[in-house]
């Protein structure tokens, strides 16, 4: 590497990086001043004036005579290297453009106001002599704000006298002016508090991690819910923080709760500080120049918090880590729980992927030893896993729109007359999944997607999934004419709460789906409210699945395990096997013992039957088997390449010419296969095909793909995006 000055004297060219899709890196010369590597800087950019970062040394191919000057450095700690190679990499792995990137970097409120210190007034020396009543309260005021600072104007206006006197006050040595932050730093979180007695299955897990805590490795924390995962990374944590390194904990936004607040305040003494859409701009802002300046020690936020400017990251933890909202799919296409490998290499830090039902990537590169496993066998305390046990729907006999069975229905009304509580799982927001006309048997669809039409009772519209376009409910068919004759079809957690309600006319029932709430505070606080015992039966959606803890909650019924089954998807089975465990894995934590019933039509099915046994292991392998036979990952690479655009036959066309010009792909040893309609096939009036690119692992993927896909010309309106790692395949 070539030798790159940490530090551009005044006038220097150095190379900046905007968050303007350009191309790479553009030459500036260094303002006023001079500017660190890494400086945040406004630039012009033709009229207007953008953000970039001084990214390294000026590429030299303009005239340097010519080259225009950074405007300003902005107020804030130049980006570390780590972080700068970080985006470059992600950017290579993604195939993205690198200003794409640092745009997650730079997602903050702000960035480029004012400065992060103001001069502010404190008490100094004595008071003079001569105090007049107006100098009494400009002290007062001051004095009322318990030694933080104010500015010379603040302080006059909470006075109520005119600036001269404060200005007095000053010229008499009874107040100085001191830089001070502008941002108040987060409370210190405490490590030295000691944490719980650990049990044996947690006292070796944290020992484990301890062990490996002065640089890079990677963890993955296995154990049912309830185990003591959380209780095992937070001594990880404490570690971190005693050696005086920051922490990040990454959590599916929606389990970001107030609960789990609460609980590392008991833990250190103060809350950490959030990274999520629900936090103000103000406390973002805060949040991010805080890590910046080590004010913040440790942060608990959604995916995105992986690109804040921490300045001595030590720990990652990537909770829950088979969620698939760490997957983003849209901008720049990246999975934040591989990306915190990436980034835990990078910054030297540890990192520790905890789930109950690993993603079967993180299980292979566990079972390869490229992540030290480290599994939690039981649960924590005398409490042991729920009982699971299958409801065979064949021999029910349930009448038509009815899905509780008989066999359910009395499990529940025997836990409601116990005082807990009963969970009913089914994985469809809405009331009912189809609208189908009685008449001429035509299903109501969206008129932009490849998705039939949702009716939600509670909105009093038909919406569609994918792209949240609504109408009304029709009266009358759209396709025949006939009036009255449009019949719902199947179930959704909307006409399972009406069925609930029927069957127990007494019991408070609270449905949580996301599409019912508002605001993600919203659903916290019903979280929150359910949490506390404010309800006897919850109807969910996949929502629940995800680390909420239910003390009174005993039995929970899967209404339709068999949902997802029979999808094409390879990663289906894996799928319902998460989740249904996840979701069983609510009942019987606290003291009381839980139960889980399944209702299935296929109770034979190899997936149902590991979910009953819970012989996870068997599972896993039998999955893994399949996958390596099929050299699918994580035994082998993809990458989705999706083309969109308003008509299909040119986006098919131009699918079916990069299928032919594969000579790039064949040169590596890799396969294409398509164009097929992308598994989300239309979505707002864009069709979508699909070509999937397999590589075997160690293959040079990306270069392979950007050589084959770049000399493509796209028609107007068309586009071209890579998903390396694609969810479903
Ligand atoms: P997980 O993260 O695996 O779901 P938790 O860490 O949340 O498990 O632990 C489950 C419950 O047991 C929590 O209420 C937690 O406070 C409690 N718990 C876990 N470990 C201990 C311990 N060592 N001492 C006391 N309580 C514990
Ligand atoms: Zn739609």
């Amino acid at each position: 590497m070539q030798n790159v000055p940490e530090f551009y004297d005044e006038g220097m060219p150095c190379g900046v990086l905007t968050t303007e899709p350009l191309g790479r890196v553009l030459d500036y010369r260094a303002p006023e001043g001079g500017c660190w590597l890494g400086a945040f800087v406004q630039v012009p950019l033709g009229p207007r004036r953008v953000l970039g970062v001084v990214w390294g040394p000026a590429e030299g191919k303009f005239d340097q005579a010519k080259l225009r000057q950074i405007i300003r450095v902005l107020d804030a700690a130049p980006m570390r290297t780590e972080l700068r190679d970080f985006l470059t990499r992600l950017a290579d792995y993604t195939l993205t453009q690198l200003p794409m990137v640092l745009r997650l970097a730079t997602r903050v409120p702000g960035l480029a106001d004012g400065p992060v210190t103001r001069k502010l007034l404190f008490r100094d020396g004595t008071l003079p002599d001569r105090m007049t009543d107006a100098r009494a309260r400009v002290i007062a005021a001051l004095d009322e704000f318990g030694g933080a600072g104010l500015a010379p104007g603040e302080l006059a206006q909470a006075a109520g006298v005119g600036t001269g006197v404060v200005r007095g006050l000053v010229a008499a040595g009874a107040l100085a002016e001191r830089a001070a932050p502008r941002d108040q730093p987060f409370p210190r979180l405490d490590p030295t508090r000691p944490g719980p007695n650990l049990s044996d299955d947690q006292a070796r897990a944290a020992n484990a991690l301890r062990a490996g805590r002065d640089g890079y490795g990677t963890w993955l924390l296995k154990g049912v819910t309830g185990s003591g995962k959380t209780e095992v990374y937070l001594e990880a944590v404490a570690d971190c923080l005693r050696a005086g390194r920051q922490a990040l904990v990454l959590l599916p936004e929606i389990a970001l709760s107030a609960e789990f607040l609460t609980r590392v305040e008991k833990r250190f003494g103060a809350k950490p500080a959030e990274w999520h859409s629900g936090v103000t701009q103000a406390e973002r802002r805060r949040l991010w120049r805080m890590v910046g300046q080590g004010g913040a020690q440790m942060v608990v936020g959604a995916r995105s918090a992986l690109f804040l400017p921490f300045q001595n990251l030590g720990l990652i933890v990537v909770d829950e880590e088979h969620d698939t909202s760490y997957k983003q799919e849209e901008g720049v296409f990246y999975n934040a729980r591989d990306m915190s490998v990436l980034r835990g290499m990078l910054n030297g830090a540890q990192v520790v992927l905890a789930s109950a039902t690993p993603s079967l990537e993180t299980w292979a590169n566990a079972d390869a030893g490229k992540y030290t496993r480290l599994d939690l066998t039981t649960r924590f305390g005398p409490n042991a896993l729920p009982d699971m046990a299958a409801i065979d729907l064949r021999g029910q006999d349930l009448p038509a729109n009815r899905w509780i069975s008989p066999d359910l229905q009395s499990a529940v009304t025997a836990r409601l007359g116990l005082g807990e509580q009963a969970l009913l799982f089914l994985n469809r927001r809405g009331y009912a999944p189809l609208t189908v006309c009685r008449a001429c048997g035509h299903q109501v669809a969206c008129t932009d997607c490849d998705a039939r039409m949702v009716e939600h009772r509670f909105l009093e519209r038909l919406v569609c999934h994918q792209c949240g376009a609504n109408a009304p409910i029709p009266t009358k068919c759209p396709e025949c004419g006939a009036e009255d004759r449009m019949a719902p079809v199947g179930p959704g957690v909307e006409r399972l709460e009406e069925e609930t309600r029927t069957l127990w006319p007494e019991a408070r029932v609270a449905v949580l789906s996301s599409d019912l709430f508002g605001s993600a505070r919203a659903l916290k606080a019903q979280i929150e409210e359910i949490a506390a015992g404010g309800a006897d039966i919850i109807i969910g959606t996949q929502i629940v699945a995800k680390g909420h803890n239910f003390p009174h909650l005993t039995l929970v019924g899967v209404i339709d395990a068999d949902l997802g089954l029979s999808g094409s998807d390879l990663r289906a089975a894996e799928r319902v096997f998460q989740l249904t465990r996840q979701v069983a894995g609510r009942a019987g934590r606290a003291d009381k013992p839980g139960r889980a019933l399944i209702q299935t039509s296929q109770p034979e099915h190899p997936v149902i039957r590991a979910i009953l046994s819970g012989d996870e292991e068997a599972f896993w392998q039998a999955e893994a088997e399949a996958r390596r036979a099929l050299s699918m990952p994580p035994y082998g690479r993809l990458a989705g390449i999706i083309l969109s655009g308003p008509e299909l036959e040119p986006v098919f066309a131009l699918g079916n010419a990069l299928a032919q010009n594969d000579a790039p792909l064949r040169r590596i040893g890799a396969q294409v296969f398509g164009p097929a309609p992308a598994p989300i096939a239309r979505i707002r009036g864009q069709h979508r095909v699909r070509l999937l690119v397999k590589a075997a692992k160690g293959a040079p993927l990306q270069a392979a793909l950007r050589d084959w896909t770049r000399p493509q010309k796209l028609g107007v309106n068309m586009r071209l995006v890579i998903d390396i790692d694609p969810q479903s395949f």
